[in-house]
């Protein structure tokens, strides 16, 4: 069975910080600190809050990234999201679904369903999550997998990545010049 490599959808390919900041002045970019009641009210007063948030920079970057290691190493891709956590949002499910669609077509999305149940998903050692939740990083790695965290942008996640499927890249070529060798 080979590895899968998953994405997170708010604040790694779609913005989901822009769009807090707009509408109530500030993002919950630190897992501890959480919106007030009276402020994801607000948000979640826009019941389509999912389904038209801006991409992130660099999103298609980042998703051709991880399109080479569906297409070139044999690894599944998709996307893994959460639900927020009173499940108050209830066009959340599909809203995702059709935003992933309509940008990502060849992505299929799977849901936690909760935030603190996506480490549940790591199926091989070595399952790689990209995620801008540190608790998310965190109990993925506890769980087996590889974490690559975004933060406030994507560039790092993006070098780290890119130097790890470098990395894998250079070992499948090596690996088959051996088998060629060989034969
Ligand atoms: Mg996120």
């Amino acid at each position: 069975m080979s590895n899968t490599i998953h994405l997170d959808m708010d604040g790694v390919v779609a913005d989901w910080r822009a769009n807090a900041i707009r509408v109530i002045g500030y993002d919950c970019f630190d897992p501890k600190q959480r919106y007030s009641a009276a402020d994801w009210d607000l948000l979640r007063s826009d019941p389509h809050i999912f389904l038209n948030l801006p991409l992130m920079p660099r999103a298609n970057e980042l998703v051709d990234l991880a399109r080479g290691y569906r297409d070139r190493l044999g690894w599944g891709l998709v996307f893994l999201t959460a639900i927020p956590h009173n499940n108050d949002v209830p066009w959340t499910f599909h809203d995702k679904f059709t935003w992933a669609q309509g940008h990502y077509p060849d992505i299929a999305v799977h849901f936690g369903p909760y935030s603190e149940d996506k480490h549940l998903h790591v199926k091989q050692p070595g399952d790689i999550l990209v995620d801008d939740r540190l608790d998310n990083c965190e109990s993925w790695t506890a769980a087996g997998g590889l974490a690559v965290r975004v933060g406030r942008s994507l560039d790092s996640a993006i070098l780290a990545l890119e130097l790890d499927y470098a990395k894998r890249v250079s070992t499948a070529l090596d690996l088959r010049d051996l088998v060629l060798n060989v034969l």
